[in-house]
């Protein structure tokens, strides 16, 4: 799987946005995790810390290529989101976002004017979302924390850090680096966005055809008569983290979220190299001065030795490489502590006895996104307007305790065993 990508210039619309997001990720993870870890307080949840970037650097920060300003919020608690119940090795995770290269996504995929970036090892994405978002995922962190601490197998998107860039009289972008669901190894043939929600939720058919990439929604999958193959094994604990998860999803008052499931048939194996031939390679050539006793003071030798790596990696020669990215063959195995994510980082379909299958196989890629939307005066608006012209309980707009039990009846339906998502099709 090669993925062939084209060089993104300094004359890309978002090579200023890119570089100095990438730039301020790397210092300001990298200040944090230098430091020596301790138990979280109260005002963790709310902190922020601010870096000013310049031409000329200073004390903490180094020299950049443009003047920006660069904020990460609550730090402390995205640290150990990441390293305790995420369990992402801290100089892993620098590597693979600031080291020279990232692989960026034409576009945006969804409505919501969002962009997209995946790392270069394709394990994180990179979501710009928008202030209100942001100021919500703050709101909830705490309850967001506790739950993925007594909850390390939840199914939520994994928010590995917040943060903020800000231009000179320019605008503020906010955005979150999450987990990429989909493996850097394995093709995904089909890809589906499900809400339990019927109303306009169908991508064309015949566009499908031509396009590895569509992303089908539920009619799509009511339509193809598709269900998770899963054993009783399996489909009990997807069911009860999917309750849960819903459950946590209900109280925090948000809907509009979707499981998207990646579909790798195992049969189909990679021979079609169907993975992301569309990405391009963003090389932001971060100019660093090696400062690295400075930056170190205080950090162990274990994590001293981290930053040096990726200091190491960091490297300025990269700018101007021509994109041809190879992404492995192999799983690397690092997901698989974790139930759903245990099968070369997904979920392989089981028979009746629990045992895998793989005549007809295949492995199920899954999670719930797009989980920062309260039910607010807008999403009211919407759904009065759509509820007057459809079926008001099939409309994508509910209020959240609605949505949540809408959404977990659907994918319990869709099950194996299930009784299909037929039902919730409007008549
Ligand atoms: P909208 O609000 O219009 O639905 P959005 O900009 O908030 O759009 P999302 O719904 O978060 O975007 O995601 C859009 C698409 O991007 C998804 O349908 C999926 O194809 C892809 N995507 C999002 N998050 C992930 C992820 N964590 N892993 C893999 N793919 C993802
Ligand atoms: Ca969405
Ligand atoms: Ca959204």
């Amino acid at each position: 799987g090669v993925l062939v990508g084209n060089l993104i210039g300094e004359d890309h619309v978002n090579y200023v946005m890119m570089y100095n997001m990438l730039t301020g990720l790397r210092i300001g993870v990298s200040r944090c995790q230098a430091k020596m870890k301790r138990p979280l307080t109260d005002e963790d949840f709310h902190g922020a810390h601010k870096y000013s970037f310049d031409i000329v650097g200073n004390e903490l920060t180094p020299s950049a290529k443009y003047d920006f300003k660069f904020k990460d919020y609550a730090s402390w608690v995205f640290r150990e989101l990441r390293e305790d119940y995420f369990q992402l090795d801290p100089a892993d995770y620098l590597v693979s976002l600031t080291s020279k290269y990232i692989l960026s996504e034409l576009g945006s995929p969804g409505k919501s004017g969002s962009f997209f970036y995946f790392s270069r090892d394709y394990k994180f994405i990179i979501k710009t979302i928008r202030h209100s978002e942001a100021k919500f995922l703050l709101s909830i962190l705490k309850l967001y924390h506790a739950h993925v601490k007594t909850n390390p197998h939840t199914l939520l998107s994994r928010f590995y850090g917040l943060h903020r860039v800000k231009l000179p009289r320019g605008r503020k972008i906010h955005f979150v680096v999450m987990n990429n669901l989909f493996p850097p190894h394995r093709d995904i043939h089909e890809t589906y966005d499900l809400k339990g929600s019927t109303v306009g939720r169908e991508y064309p058919e015949e566009k499908a055809k031509q396009n590895p990439h569509a992303v089908l929604k539920d009619i799509n999958w009511i339509d193809r008569s598709k269900i998770l193959e899963l054993g009783p094994e399996k489909r009990a604990f997807l069911t009860e983290q999917l309750r849960r998860d819903a459950e946590f999803l209900k109280n925090i008052g948000v809907m509009d979220y979707s499981l998207l499931i990646g579909i790798h048939n195992l049969q189909r194996g990679n021979r079609d190299n169907v993975r992301r031939n569309t990405l391009k390679v963003f090389s932001p050539a971060i100019p660093m001065r090696r400062r690295h006793t400075q930056q170190n003071k205080g950090a162990t030798s274990h994590e001293a030795a981290a930053l040096r790596r990726v200091m190491r990696e960091a490297d300025p020669q990269s700018f101007g490489m021509k994109g041809a990215i190879k992404l492995p063959e192999q799983d690397t195995g690092d997901r698989q502590q974790f139930i759903f994510y245990q099968d070369e980082g997904g979920f392989q379909a089981t028979g009746e006895q629990n045992e895998p299958q793989s005549n007809p196989g295949a492995i199920y890629y899954l999670g719930v996104i797009d989980i920062l939307t309260p039910y607010n005066s807008l999403k009211k608006l919407e759904h009065l307007w759509k509820g007057a012209q459809h079926d008001r309980h099939k409309i994508s707009p509910v209020p959240p305790t609605e949505y949540s039990d809408r959404f977990f009846s659907f994918m319990k339906a869709i099950m194996r065993g299930g009784e299909g998502g037929a039902k919730f099709k409007p008549s």
